[in-house]
């Protein structure tokens, strides 16, 4: 384990386990498990077709899961940007639509708010827990 570069089922494995971690750790409730583990399942198969896309798994369990979410949370993350005009009152969305390290970002202001899987820091009342597990 570790820094294995070796493409293979347990290198997609790790990659859908930390998407799914840092998806559960951005989400805060276990309200959207069920949404979560179906993106993750999704995911996993697309992985399988293309495991040259491993980089950008995490942005896109996080876009799978933001549009799971919407359907009930239409402002879900909300932005706690201090410079938005617009703060707590609309949504980030993440940053790239496809490639490696994804933000939640603001688009009123433009601002990158936080990596995806470290939301919970910027805005809830537990900063900088985000550990490797
Ligand atoms: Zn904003």
């Amino acid at each position: 384990m570790g820094g294995d570069p070796d493409p293979g089922p347990s290198a997609a494995e790790a990659t859908l386990r930390a998407a799914r971690g840092a998806l559960r750790r951005d989400l805060g409730s276990p309200l959207w498990e069920a949404a979560l583990q179906d993106a993750v399942a999704q995911r996993g198969w697309w992985l399988s077709q293309w495991p040259e896309g491993a980089p950008h798994v995490l942005g896109l369990v996080a876009q799978d899961v933001q549009e799971a979410v919407h359907q009930l949370d239409p402002l879900w993350p909300r932005c706690p940007e201090p410079s938005c005009p617009e703060r707590l009152r609309h949504a980030l969305f993440v940053e790239p639509d496809l490639g490696p390290d994804p933000f939640w970002t603001c688009h009123r202001t433009g601002l990158p708010v936080a990596p995806v899987g470290s939301l919970s820091g910027t805005g809830g009342s537990a900063p900088g827990t985000a550990a490797p597990q």
